[in-house]
């Protein structure tokens, strides 16, 4: 026989077929069976092939050693012989009885043994042939051991190849989805597994996982679910950080989820990223014991190393996805700032999130009974369907807590909004009431949003929803008092000019009867009748004034304007309100002062600041005309009564008189002074006082030249 042949001959259950043979036919033996301990097990070949023979119940290393052990007692010169009579005492170690004495002989090297040579032979063999046999044994061993140190360091070899290739390959992306599938597959071939999957904890459903990558070969035909349950399944416990080892699958009652798909044995690690257990790995084996204690190591280093490469690419995604939702709640906001009414606002915002911050959303009006579909924007091509009515009182969590989850959410509501997807509903409350909701679709592939940063993000994006929805409410109301308003001014300008118009004919009747009365009538009744006429004359005073406040109030005001030389202009109207020249003085310079005038609205102007003149004052009133580098300049000067300091402008404003005019009782409206402001300032110029109390007032009216 050729041990060295023995060297050449590759696997384990062909070395231990060749040593079988080998020894059969080295000597008169019924029957040989080799016992070879490989990664797998022990590993049997017996000869003549398909005679039967012995053959290990339970084929695993501790086993075959046990069963040289046991032997001990029938130890003879380094082998072991049991004579037929007693081979009763191995029936509990082999599969079948058997017939013959049986010879062993360790297969040992360096003391350790390595498996084990079984004739069947009747009778013991003589020492020489024994000591030939240990010594064949002992080369054997050798030649064993040195394979299983050669396939140690193969496998070594194989397994740090997988952890760089999972390295690399973590490396190299910073999608998790796709690191996850390549990984499941290096590492299902890796170990020779029938497949290797990694699974997730539903968020939605936390009695439920989720199949996030598969890799398998055809081995096992059973196939498995994408999602599974987790109570009474070993992903339970691995949930909970526990490394699962299952090299015989069938006998714990966790098994029967694996024995639902094919498994045989099972390895199961758990992925830890941040220091929580969300995912594991699974490798599924078609054949029992397909893995050791060493496989076992590998897979937790693998696990190590994924878990770390998940842990950067979901540091990394955050940091960024963080970052660029920052610049959309920005955007958001600002195309925010324009929305004016509802609707807009509703509208505004639904694009601006769906298209800035890539969020479905929905938003729903509280009317009633009911919660009422206002807009609904999908992000990107992502597609979504929600209710248009949903019962209101669903959402009475809402009055309370501010985010709700779907999983928060009673079952009908979170149908009706996000059928079997995932989202948030966020509380949309207008100066502290509940308006509505704004409603979430959760994006999928953000697989590192985590919930708190989720419901937070979302929260703020609808904080400035409120604001803008309290503007708009608030601006509705504005807008709707400020057309009321402008509507009942409107009513009332047209009033005032109306009666101010029907005013003046009578009026102007009333006062000639009186002129005609005064011109022809002796002294008696004479008092009554310019008391008479000095109050139509007030009258009339009024209704011009009055009709003149109506025309600058009206919209549309405008003048109607011609080209005058001012001393002119003011010359005449002196001359009307003193005939007689016996109270007003003028001062005009010698040069023409070309002003651009609406000469009745002036008119009416120069006529309330020199009547004031005469009737706040008993004395002379100069009128001082000049014109100077900003224009030109109309001074009316009286040492009359005065303004008390610190009333100065209220005169200017309508129905503002002094506190001095009316308690000297001297009639007056309030309103002359407030439309000849307005009329000076139609003009383009302005017009201003000063004045000391009890010593005088002057009021001055500055134009621009006409151009
Ligand atoms: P009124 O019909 O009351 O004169 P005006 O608008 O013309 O209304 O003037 C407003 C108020 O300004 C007067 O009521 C008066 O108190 C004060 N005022 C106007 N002109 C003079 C003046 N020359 N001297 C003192 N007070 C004046």
């Amino acid at each position: 026989m050729s041990l060295t042949r023995l060297l050449t001959i590759p696997t384990p259950a062909a070395k231990a077929r060749a040593l079988a043979g080998d020894v059969l036919a080295a000597g008169s033996f019924v029957r040989a069976t080799a016992l070879v301990m490989a990664d797998e097990g022990v590993v049997e070949a017996s000869a003549p092939e398909g005679t039967g023979g012995f053959a290990l119940r339970v084929k695993t290393p501790e086993v075959a050693r046990l069963f040289l052990h046991a032997l001990q007692r029938f130890a003879v010169d380094g082998c072991f012989f049991v004579p037929r009579a007693q081979t009763r005492a191995l029936a509990g170690v082999t599969v079948r009885p058997v017939d013959h004495g049986v010879l062993a002989i360790p297969l040992e090297y360096q003391g350790v043994a390595r498996g084990a040579l079984v004739l069947e032979v009747d009778e013991c063999p003589m020492p020489e042939e024994l000591r030939y046999l240990r010594a064949y044994a002992e080369i054997a061993g050798s030649i064993v051991a040195h394979e299983e140190t050669i396939t140690a360091a193969k496998r070594e070899a194989r397994q740090s190849d997988l952890l760089a290739l999972i390295n690399e390959r973590t490396r190299k992306s910073l999608d998790r989805d796709a690191i996850l599938r390549v990984v499941v597959e290096d590492v299902r071939k890796a170990f020779d597994a029938a497949r290797c999957i990694v699974v997730e904890r539903n968020r939605l459903r936390r009695d439920l996982a989720t199949i996030v990558a598969l890799a398998e070969n055809r081995a096992i035909e059973q196939s498995i679910p994408d999602i599974v349950p987790l109570q009474g399944t070993w992903f339970e416990r691995v949930f909970a950080g526990s490394v699962i080892v299952r090299p015989r699958v069938g006998d714990a009652a966790n098994d029967a989820g694996l024995v639902e798909y094919g498994v045989k044995s099972a390895l199961i690690v758990p992925f830890l990223i941040d220091g929580k257990v969300e995912s594991a790995m699974a490798l599924h084996f078609a054949h029992p014991r397909a893995f050791d204690d060493v496989d076992l190591m590998m897979l937790r280093s693998v696990a190590f190393h994924v878990g770390l490469a998940l842990a950067n690419v979901r540091l990394f995604q955050s940091e960024r996805q963080r970052r660029s939702r920052a610049e959309a709640l920005e955007r958001v906001v600002r195309t925010l700032r324009d929305a004016r009414e509802i609707e807009e606002t509703l509208v505004v915002f639904a694009a601006s999130a769906s298209h800035e911050a890539r969020l479905s959303c929905a938003l729903y009006a509280f009317e009633g009974e009911e919660a009422v579909l206002r807009v609904a924007r999908a992000a990107g091509d992502a597609a979504f369907s929600c209710a248009q009515r949903i019962e209101a009182s669903q959402f009475e969590a809402l009055q309370s807590q501010d985010v709700l989850g779907a999983p928060d959410l009673p079952e009908a509501p979170r149908l009706a909004l996000f059928g079997a997807g995932d989202g948030t509903a966020v509380a949309l409350r207008v100066d502290g009431e509940l308006w509505g909701f704004a409603a979430f679709f959760r994006p999928s592939g953000e697989i590192d949003w985590d919930d708190a940063e989720q419901r937070g993000f979302v929260r703020t994006l609808v904080a400035h929803l409120e604001l803008s929805l309290a503007t708009a409410i608030a601006f509705g109301h504005i807008a709707r008092l400020a057309r009321a308003l402008a509507e009942s001014s409107e009513f009332k300008d047209d009033l005032m000019a109306m009666l101010a118009h029907d005013f003046r004919g009578p009026l102007t009747v009333i006062a000639g009867y009186c002129e005609l009365l005064l011109e022809t009538s002796s002294s008696e009744g004479r008092t009554e009748v310019e008391a008479i006429f000095s109050q139509t004359q007030r009258l009339v005073r009024l209704s011009e004034d009055a009709v003149a406040l109506a025309q600058t109030q009206a919209a549309g005001f405008s003048l109607n304007r011609t080209v005058v030389d001012l001393r002119e202009f003011v010359g005449a109207s002196v001359a009307s309100h003193d005939p007689a020249g016996k109270r007003l003085r003028l001062l005009a310079p010698d040069e023409r002062i070309a002003i651009s005038l609406d000469t009745q609205r002036f008119g009416h102007v120069l006529d309330n600041v020199l009547m004031n003149a005469l009737k706040y004052s008993g004395s002379e009133v100069s009128v001082n005309l000049s014109a100077g580098p900003a224009g030109a300049c109309i001074e009316v000067r009286d040492r009359g009564i005065g303004i008390p300091p610190g009333e100065l402008s209220a005169v200017f404003t309508r129905f503002g008189r002094a506190s001095n005019a009316r308690r000297k009782g001297i009639a007056g409206s309030g309103v002359g002074l407030y439309v000849a402001r307005k009329i000076v300032e139609v003009h383009g110029g302005a017009i201003d006082v000063s004045s000391v109390e009890d010593q005088g007032s002057t009021f001055s009216i500055t134009l621009p030249f006409a151009t």
